[in-house]
């Protein structure tokens, strides 16, 4: 990765200079949460940014700095607010902050901006921060927000076949896809120093999956955290998952912004 595509490594002169150029812009809006014992709390800003920065090579875009802080972890879709590791912030939060960074992006001329959101809980507070920020800002002549919070949905479109290929004739559907075999197989590729390779092991769905119960029952989450096969993950999986979901991106970005 050359570090001119990564907002975190340039001058403000280098920012600006590309922001008149009219690069793409990839903001990621991460979260910190925990992902079962082989895994680290940071996978959904981790993968999220090592695609960011695929996606931003494709297309000659930056990739601005991430939000480490999501949305609460919830019981259905990370395991819920049991496990330590897990931190997030509430939905107006959240709100908040999205919408005061777009704001700036759009301030300091950013016209073509790609949001990219892996953690599930963030989806209608990212949603809702993009577009009070682009209420505030009127009418900016070529300004487009492309908000992508299904990135795994991309990959399987620009690889037809793919969840079949990884996931196996009784993959129970991606409700079930925490710490498992895509996110374990992703993480292994990009970040296999992270791994805790000897503490892969399966887990099984929360209880109940299909409504919520409140207070969070404590021991309605796998006790491990993982919500299935984990052992079914590679390192040649997730480079397959990881290259699919690029090219998802980069065929969104390409449509979106006619690059
Ligand atoms: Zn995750
Ligand atoms: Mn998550």
């Amino acid at each position: 990765m050359s570090t001119a595509n990564l907002w975190m490594d340039l001058t403000w002169p280098e920012i600006q200079q590309a922001a008149a150029e009219n690069k793409v812009l990839v903001f990621v809006v991460g979260a910190v949460e925990q992902h079962g014992p082989h895994l680290p709390t940071s996978v959904d800003a981790l993968l999220p940014m090592a695609i960011a920065e695929r996606v931003a090579e494709r297309i000659d875009g930056i990739v601005a700095p991430c939000t480490n802080y999501g949305y609460k972890s919830l019981l259905r879709a990370g395991g819920g607010p049991h496990f330590p590791g897990s931190l997030g912030l509430r939905g107006s939060t959240v709100m908040a902050m999205v919408s005061d960074i777009i704001a700036q992006f759009i301030q300091q001329g950013w016209r073509r901006i790609i949001v990219l959101d892996w953690h599930l809980e963030n989806v209608p507070f990212v949603f809702e921060g993009v577009d009070e920020a682009l209420r505030a800002a009127g009418d900016v002549p070529g300004l487009k927000v492309v908000k992508i919070d299904n990135p795994n949905g991309l990959g399987v479109a620009a690889q037809p076949g793919l969840d079949q290929d990884l996931f196996g004739d009784d993959f129970p559907g991606w409700v079930v896809e925490h710490a498992a075999i895509w996110e374990t197989s992703a993480m292994w590729a990009a970040f296999p120093e992270k791994v805790r390779i000897e503490k892969i092991v399966d887990g099984r769905p929360p209880e109940p999956l299909d409504y919520d119960v409140l207070p969070v029952p404590a021991d309605a989450a796998p006790a491990n955290g993982v919500f299935w096969k984990a052992t079914r993950a590679s390192k040649e999986k997730g480079e397959r998952i990881l290259a699919a979901v690029t090219d998802g991106i980069v065929a969104v970005a390409k449509k979106e912004f006619g690059l």
